[in-house]
């Protein structure tokens, strides 16, 4: 039986780090969305398009190939570029790449199609309500702003990216306003998902929250359907 988790909400809010983890213990593939949308930024911004132009960067959909190595490496027209996906200044566009209906259609039908061949844990803004509206279980994972421009800090910093907490609070500010006011699949939490404040949680114990809510789902599913 294939299953699909699907883990949404603002940015940097662990997302990505606690879904990795958790699909190492329970074997599932980890598929981060928002690797995809910033890939496809960077190759705009290396391409000198202005990514504020929809028309500009839609343009560029027939030239791009993007892949996800399950060793967590990023390629895009099979370079590497999984260390400057992160950098602040494709942190800064990408939230204009992510409002283009056309660049979300053509990177949510890769989504949906790699949920169709495993079994899934999906991280993004739009996996519950859009991507993925039938996902199994589906987490909705929140933070006050502050801790979360924190936590980002500090993973910058560890994989030695400069920037300062003020750039990154305001990066994560503009993100979730953008993201959350766009007209097609903005971030918004699904109806039928769950929401976790993990302002005060360890990632153990949110990792553990979630399995906790996984095992459950599952189980009363498998009793529905026997
Ligand atoms: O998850 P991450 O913060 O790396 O995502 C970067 C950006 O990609 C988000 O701020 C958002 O603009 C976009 N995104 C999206 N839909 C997704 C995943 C990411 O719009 N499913």
């Amino acid at each position: 039986m294939k299953i699909s988790i699907a883990i949404d909400g603002p940015a940097a809010a662990g997302k990505s780090t606690v879904a990795k983890k958790i699909a190492e213990i329970l074997g599932y593939t980890y598929i981060d969305t928002g690797a995809m949308y910033r890939a496809f930024t960077w190759y705009c911004m290396e391409n000198g398009v202005n990514c504020e132009s929809e028309e500009e960067c839609c343009a560029l959909i027939p030239e791009v190939t993007i892949k996800l190595r399950p060793n967590g490496q990023v390629l895009c027209n099979d370079i590497d570029i999984t260390r400057e996906i992160r950098e602040p200044r494709v942190s800064g566009n990408v939230s204009y790449i992510a409002s283009y209906k056309d660049i979300r259609l053509f990177l949510v039908d890769q989504q949906r199609k790699m949920a169709a061949k495993h079994s899934v844990i999906m991280d993004g803004r739009d996996i519950g309500t859009y991507v993925l509206p039938d996902a199994d279980v589906k987490i909705f994972q929140i933070a006050s702003v502050e801790t979360r421009a924190v936590r980002r800090y500090d993973e910058n910093i560890s994989k030695g990216i400069p920037c300062t907490l003020e750039e990154i609070e305001n990066d994560v500010r503009k993100r979730d306003y953008i993201d959350s006011h766009r007209d097609f699949a903005p971030l918004k939490c699904a109806h039928d998902a769950i929401t976790l404040d993990t302002s005060f949680m360890t990632v153990e114990e949110v990792v553990n929250a979630i399995i906790e809510i996984i095992n459950k789902k599952l189980k009363e599913k498998e009793e529905n359907n026997a």
